[in-house]
């Protein structure tokens, strides 16, 4: 590349930003620590000096720089450059090259099958309403429940084979049910995807940095993805005319931010949600450690995230007796049942 330098076009954007442009669209996200290998590699290859730009002569200052000249650049194409902290590892910062204007379909689902598509939607679906309710924030699935929802419902099926048109969950198109005949052989009926389809999907959407794997076998939705779905999420799961109450999607009292993974009030019924990366800040603040909204004492043991399934005594049980963590779920998702008839 050092031979074929020329000197930048207009607006200052040179091919150092172009190159930079290109590895973040490639990487879909980028760490600082990332991003100074990235830099140091495209400085060394333009300044053509045997490439000998150490990662940390990089600067937090010339990272933010280069990612205000690709915002501009990528602005008039709707896509923007964001970032977000991990809630789950630490709160490193991620930067995520993003389509603001996502759905599931034009993300995930690209080079996808209209399958693939339906599955990533029943999945989200399981993430976020299933296994996310009032008393169990989940919004996460192990690999046993991924599963379950590797076949449309018949209802949906159908629905599917009528008008062919997913329409989010919302639709409420009931007069399908009772039809006959189950979709095997009717070509116009969704089939859903064989397990082992599902279990190579989940496998690259993991790969290619949509899905996290936890060391206990969760799914749950990236930095990334959490990013790029945010406006689609919001719409899909909330009642915007019901902001005091319980929502699918909550936010971090600290930064305001989506919470998949963290905790919650010790009251059942209040709708505070802090992540752990932010709780040290925000105590620090506070003389009291009780909830902003309904003083209950705060005791960090209530959690958002896989942690509402893992903390239990029945998972920890249902580990230790079967070994196997579908059925260590279940074992909770029993339990909560018998807890609720109480
Ligand atoms: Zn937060
Ligand atoms: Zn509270």
């Amino acid at each position: 590349m050092g031979d074929e330098w020329e000197p930048p076009i207009p607006a200052g954007y040179s091919d150092a930003n172009r190159a930079f442009l290109q590895a973040f669209m490639a990487r879909g996200t980028l760490t600082f620590r990332e991003a100074q290998k990235v830099l140091a590699g495209i400085k060394g290859a333009i300044e053509d000096d045997d490439g000998a730009v150490p990662p940390q002569s990089i600067t937090m200052a010339d990272f933010e720089n280069f990612v205000r000249s690709a915002r501009e650049a990528v602005e008039p194409l709707d896509y923007d450059i964001r970032n977000t902290r991990d809630q789950v590892r630490g709160g490193e910062r991620v930067w995520a090259f993003i389509n603001a204007h996502s759905d599931p379909a034009t993300q995930m689902g690209t080079a996808r099958s209209p399958e693939e598509v339906a599955y990533i939607k029943r999945l989200l679906d399981a993430m976020f309403d299933q296994y996310n309710t009032p008393r169990m924030e989940v919004m996460a699935v192990d690999e046993g429940q991924a599963l379950r929802v590797s076949r449309p419902t018949r209802r949906e099926s159908n629905i599917h084979g009528n008008n062919n048109n997913n329409n989010g969950g919302g639709g409420e198109g009931s007069d399908a049910e009772g039809g006959d005949g189950d979709g095997d052989g009717t070509t116009t009926v969704s089939r859903g995807l064989k397990h082992s389809e599902v279990l190579s999907l989940l496998a690259s959407l993991v790969a290619e940095g949509w899905l996290d794997k936890s060391r206990d076998g969760f799914y749950s939705l990236t930095p990334r993805a959490l990013m790029e779905l945010w406006s689609w999420l919001m719409a899909t799961y909330n009642d915007p005319d019901a902001e005091a109450e319980w929502q699918h999607i909550k936010f971090c009292e600290a930064c305001k931010e989506i919470v998949t993974y963290g905790q919650r009030c010790n009251e059942p019924d209040c709708t505070i949600r802090l992540h752990d990366i932010c709780e040290d800040g925000f105590w620090r603040t506070r003389r009291e450690r009780t909830c902003p909204k309904c003083s209950t004492p705060w005791e960090g043991n209530h959690y958002v995230g896989e942690r509402a399934v893992t903390s239990r005594s029945g998972f920890q049980r249902g580990r230790g007796r079967k070994g196997r963590r579908s059925q260590a779920t279940e074992a909770v998702e029993e339990e909560d049942e018998e807890e609720e008839e109480d």
